[in-house]
């Protein structure tokens, strides 16, 4: 691992210039590359930009910004936010944040404060399983970022309780397994409100984890969505099949949304994918990054004047 990660940018393949990747993961949550080393990375593999979009935290973004204005990279801090949602599971994405913004840093502060309670409990219910684990060892293998359940997997693959990473989401961590804690989240209009007021580009990530039933279903929520302050459609995204993308590109044309995209890409020891390509089907022109920054401008010109500034 350690050899793996000192080495990274060796042999790095390139990719045809102009390309972007806006879903990327940092050790800021479960990524495994530092912000800094995942700007490098993108650079040295050809992309043109990329958004840092970690889960419920915008702490890798100053470092990512950093690191980019200091090599020359396009940076763009964004977040990726869990909001309430049944049966499946709800991402909200984020970018273009105002990462200074203080209602933004308070409510992400709220979900910190939340996680920090429940990781303990997930501990004692893994004791209590007759694992023996510990609090420090978890905070270990988070690398210092934020803490969530990959970390307690990686500590029970480490320590031989399971043979792998997904044996340990089945076994105990998923929804309904013996060492599930809930986590608390925001609905989908809080986590829509702080985005824009912090006048970040929401979008609806991976929509084929919502687990709607059906194209009409699917529409239905967009729509409460967009009067909640949705801007786009994370359409393109290594885990839709052909269908999928077509379908959410429809929709995203229908009701006037952004179509972005980007691979989920959290380190470099996950199954073949890759940053910028995901498994070689993703090409994410640099137009969508365009499309999002004349959406934010068009908006926060549009907010400033609400709030009785006047355009310069
Ligand atoms: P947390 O934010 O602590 O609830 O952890 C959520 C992360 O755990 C997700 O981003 C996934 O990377 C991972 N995850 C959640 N459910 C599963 C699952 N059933 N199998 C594998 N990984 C999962
Ligand atoms: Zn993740
Ligand atoms: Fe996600
Ligand atoms: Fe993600």
């Amino acid at each position: 691992m350690i050899i793996l990660r000192s080495s990274f940018l060796k042999g790095v393949e390139r990719m045809p210039m102009g390309y972007v990747d806006l879903h990327l993961h940092t050790t800021a949550s479960d990524g495994v590359l530092s912000p800094s080393e995942i700007v490098r990375y993108a650079k040295a593999k050809g992309l043109q930009a990329i958004a840092i979009t970690d889960h419920d935290t915008i702490e890798g973004c100053e470092e990512g910004l950093s690191e980019g204005e200091k090599i020359g990279f396009e940076v763009i801090p964004g977040i990726e936010i869990s909001a309430e949602h049944s049966p499946g599971s709800m991402h909200i994405l984020g970018f273009f944040l105002d990462i200074h913004h203080p209602l933004l840093n308070e409510r992400l502060a709220y979900l910190q404060k939340a996680r920090a309670e429940r990781n303990p409990k997930i501990i004692a219910k893994l004791n209590q399983l007759g694992i023996e684990m510990t609090y420090e060892e978890v905070l270990k293998a988070s690398g210092g970022g934020q803490v969530g359940r990959p970390h307690f997997a990686n500590v029970l693959l480490e320590k031989k309780y399971v043979r792998s990473f997904q044996e340990a989401f089945d076994r105990f961590l998923k929804k309904g397994a013996p060492a599930y804690v809930d986590k608390l989240r925001f609905t989908s209009k809080e986590a829509l409100h702080f985005i824009n007021e912090a006048k970040g580009v929401a979008a609806l990530a991976h929509p084929n984890t919502l687990g709607m039933n059906g194209y009409s279903e699917l529409e239905k929520l967009i729509l409460k969505l967009v009067e909640e302050g949705l801007k786009g459609i994370e359409v393109y995204y290594p885990e839709h099949s052909a269908a999928e993308v077509a379908q959410y590109k429809t929709l995203a044309e229908r009701y006037g949304l952004l179509s972005t995209g980007g691979t989920d890409y959290h380190g470099i020891e996950k199954n073949g994918l890759d940053i910028g390509v995901g498994r070689g089907e993703m090409k994410l022109p640099y137009s969508i990054i365009e499309n999002l920054k004349a959406v934010r401008n068009r908006f926060s010109s549009a907010y400033a004047e609400d709030n009785g500034f006047s355009r310069r």
